[in-house]
């Protein structure tokens, strides 16, 4: 028979993406007594167990900074001591991991969050289930943190899966890294829209014609360590990334993938010659799943007029409408990366993380209310923390001030984060 226990604290996060991992140190750091669920058996979700290449865009949060600057006291060789935006996910896992426990918060690993402990539209914590049993876990505020909102759809939150038109979602990643590369040659490609000649033909235009399709694009990142890259390149569609079915298929297609990826990196990428598979993520890369509805749901008119609300609690939140094809390799056409128009970075209302119907539960990272398009923006790992911390700081302020999230003032927010 199962083993049942039962937990109490006062900030529960699901959840350790760059989102949750955020929300947990700030609310952990300001005094918060937290408990960290995560189903992977390390901290980090899509930046250390999805194989991350490099944090892209941009947003004013000092943890984002604070992360960055640690990871190069980490790094080795020439990166040591460099701030850079390159990603070494072993160092990461270990980073992430320190500063959790220098904050005091509890972390679970290996445990997943099953279901949500509900009192009417009270969310009251989460049912979790690990080696050990079950353990229902209550908590005064619920974080949802789990990029696909797991526990605000089993409590019964509204939402719209991936695009609102037809519920097709961007498709799956396996991320993997190669070794062996001549990295005084190596040609990086870092988004759809770059282009590079070769004797032989056109790096984009070639990988179309020797990678199977529904793969056939090159996306390369240089990495820290030498002879190292990060591919960004296989490619499962019509994915649903909330079905245990789906996830198993997406692997197998992208595993798959990988040997004639290798085949073309070695015959028309320069600098790849020799190049060989050393490492593959252990999470599937799933880039948009459950768009929940909030208070307020952000839109791609918001990002485009880069617009200032007065209960904003991100700020200088800056990438592109990073759509890639929902029927194939490469950029969707609504997609816009090198392209993008507008330089100003906008904000993220509180309001987005407030689920419309729920109490003492915030949603946080890739799952707070937007649109398909707007997501396909702040859904990029340094936005992720500037809305992880914005969620910990607002499940401080309720819980010390006694009063409902609905009630804490963003301002109050945005002075605790130090945007
Ligand atoms: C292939 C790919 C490439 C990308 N490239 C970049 C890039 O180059 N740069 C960039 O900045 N961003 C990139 N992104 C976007 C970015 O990585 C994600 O959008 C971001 O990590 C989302 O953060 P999150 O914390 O919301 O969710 P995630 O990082 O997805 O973390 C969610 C966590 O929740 C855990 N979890 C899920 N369900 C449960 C459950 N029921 N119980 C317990 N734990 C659970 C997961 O294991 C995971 O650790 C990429 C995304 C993908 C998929």
């Amino acid at each position: 028979m199962i083993k049942k226990s039962e937990l109490h604290t006062d900030v529960l996060v699901l959840g350790s993406g760059p989102a949750g991992f955020a929300a947990a140190y700030t609310a952990a750091k300001n005094g918060a007594k937290v408990i960290l669920v995560e189903q992977n058996g390390d901290v980090g979700g899509i930046s250390t167990s999805g194989l991350m290449s490099h944090w892209t865009g941009s947003c004013a949060s000092p943890l984002y900074y604070e992360v960055l600057k640690r990871s190069a006291e980490h790094n080795e060789g020439v990166f040591k001591d460099k701030i850079t935006n390159l990603i070494d996910p072993e160092k990461l896992k270990t980073l992430y991991l320190e500063m959790l426990y220098e904050v005091g918060c509890k972390v679970m690993l290996y445990t997943f969050a099953e279901d949500a402990i509900c009192d009417g539209d009270t969310i009251l914590g989460a049912t979790v289930l690990n080696k050990s049993g079950k353990t229902d876990i209550y908590a005064e505020i619920t974080v949802d943190a789990t990029g696909d909102g797991d526990l605000a759809a089993r409590a019964g939150a509204e939402f719209v899966l991936g695009r609102e038109s037809d519920n097709k979602m961007q498709p799956a990643t396996l991320m993997f890294k190669v070794g062996g590369v001549d990295d005084t040659r190596a040609v990086f490609l870092g988004s759809f829209e770059s282009t590079y000649e070769t004797p032989n033909g056109e790096l984009q235009a070639l990988a179309k014609e020797h990678i199977p399709y529904p793969a056939g694009h090159i996306l390369t990142y240089q990495s820290t360590l030498p002879g190292v890259v990060t591919c960004n390149m296989t490619n499962a569609i019509d994915i649903d990334g909330t079905d245990a079915d789906d996830l198993t298929r997406a692997t197998l297609i992208c595993r798959r993938q990988m040997d004639a990826i290798v085949q073309y990196l070695r015959k028309f990428v320069p600098g790849y010659e020799n190049c060989y598979v050393i490492s593959s993520a252990s999470l599937i890369g799933i880039r948009e799943t459950r768009h929940f509805k909030g208070k307020y749901t952000l839109t791609e008119q918001d990002i485009l007029e880069a617009k200032v609300f007065d209960d904003y609690v991100v700020k200088d939140a800056y990438f592109n409408f990073d759509v890639h094809n929902l029927t194939g390799a490469g950029l969707d056409i609504t997609g816009v990366q090198k392209h993008f128009k507008q330089n100003k970075g906008y904000t993220i209302p509180y309001r987005c993380l407030i689920p419309e119907i729920k109490k003492n539960l915030l949603l946080c990272g890739r799952n707070i209310s937007g649109t398909h398009m707007a997501h396909s923006n702040f859904r990029v790992m340094p936005i992720c923390i500037g809305i992880g911390e914005a969620a910990g700081a607002a499940a401080y302020i309720s819980i010390s001030q006694n009063c409902s999230l609905h009630a804490v003032d963003a301002k109050q927010i945005r002075e605790m984060t130090g945007i």
